[in-house]
């Protein structure tokens, strides 16, 4: 998966890691099943003179099953989930030809063994292609939010910070804090906290354009890259999730009213500036923005 694609899933799809790692073990059970049939029908092919291996039937490989059902999964997103079941279908088709020819009393020939293996090892690599994406995205999504996490966040900004000074557009960062959130563990615990949290990032997700790229940048806080933004246009998005967060009216478990809200500080990334530096500006505004009384969009001057 390209970075490119990755930011894409980050900013506007919600990433279930726990789906993410239940489709991953049924999908390594269905390419066990597959590897267990392959190695069933080579012992009946090779050994067809004396027919001490019967050949396996098809549905003895599970992995067509799975591929039917894993449709709407966590693994159907990426781009090698549908190659691998085309390759899936292409060495059982193969598969029959050869075993046909076999009944016949035909002997495998070389071009039959070098068209199963060519398959063999395209299905390896899609295999491993796709295992290798969903384990990139679960190295890169916080699992509580399902928001991009810290670790994929700092070479992201980088290359938004030289990508705006190359096509000279401008580029914001912002880092919002949840407003006191320690009372809320301390008055409702910290299940209902972490519900707040996911609540608080859901509204955030929804009100991003389908272009800024959000993060968890830490325990109550997060950051936002907005492309292609002034700090004027900035302000005007922040202001409209400022407002979202104030207005979500989240309940306890025991249905007593939890207030939320969230201040905002933004900066303008720039060429004579590092992320860094850029970061620590919009960090110097939300704690600005604290001071002035919480729950606004500070913007660094
Ligand atoms: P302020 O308005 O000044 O930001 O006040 P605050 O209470 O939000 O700030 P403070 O930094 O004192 O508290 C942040 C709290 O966030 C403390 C910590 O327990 C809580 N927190 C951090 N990560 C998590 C998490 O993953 N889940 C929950 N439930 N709480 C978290
Ligand atoms: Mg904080
Ligand atoms: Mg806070």
């Amino acid at each position: 998966m390209s970075d490119m694609t990755a930011n894409a899933t980050l900013s506007q799809a919600h990433v279930e890691t726990e789906k993410v790692f239940a489709s991953l073990a049924a999908y390594q059970h269905a390419l066990a099943s597959h590897v267990d049939w392959l190695q069933s029908w080579y012992s009946s092919v090779l050994n067809w003179h004396d027919r001490t291996h019967p050949t396996p039937p098809a549905d003895q490989c599970r992995f067509t099953a799975w591929f039917d059902a894993a449709g709407q999964s966590a693994l159907a997103v990426y781009p090698a989930f549908a190659e691998l079941g085309q390759l899936h279908h292409e060495i059982h088709f193969k598969a029959d030809q050869i075993t046909e020819r076999a009944a016949e009393g035909h002997t495998i020939t070389t071009s039959d063994y070098e068209a199963m293996m060519s398959l063999v090892l395209a299905f390896s690599t899609a295999a491993q292609g796709l295992e290798r994406d969903a384990w990139r995205t679960l190295a890169t999504v916080d699992a509580l939010t399902g928001l991009g996490n810290r670790q994929t966040m700092m070479s992201h900004l980088i290359g938004e910070r030289d990508r705006a000074m190359r096509q000279k557009q401008p580029c914001c960062v912002a880092l919002v804090d949840i407003d006191l959130f320690k009372k809320v563990n301390d008055t409702f615990g910290h299940t209902e906290g972490d519900r707040v949290l996911r609540a608080v990032a859901e509204s955030l997700r929804r009100n991003v354009r389908p272009y800024d790229v959000l993060y968890r940048y830490g325990g109550e806080e997060f950051l936002i890259c907005l492309p292609a933004a002034t700090p004027e246009a900035g302000r005007q998005v922040l202001e409209r999730m400022r407002s979202a967060i104030a207005a979500l009216g989240i309940t306890s478990a025991t249905g007593k009213p939890i207030p939320i809200t969230a201040t905002f500080g933004l900066a303008e990334l720039s060429a004579d500036l590092s992320v860094e530096e850029s970061l620590d500006r919009a960090d110097t505004a939300l704690y600005d923005g604290k001071r002035a009384g919480r729950n606004r969009v500070a913007v660094w001057s």
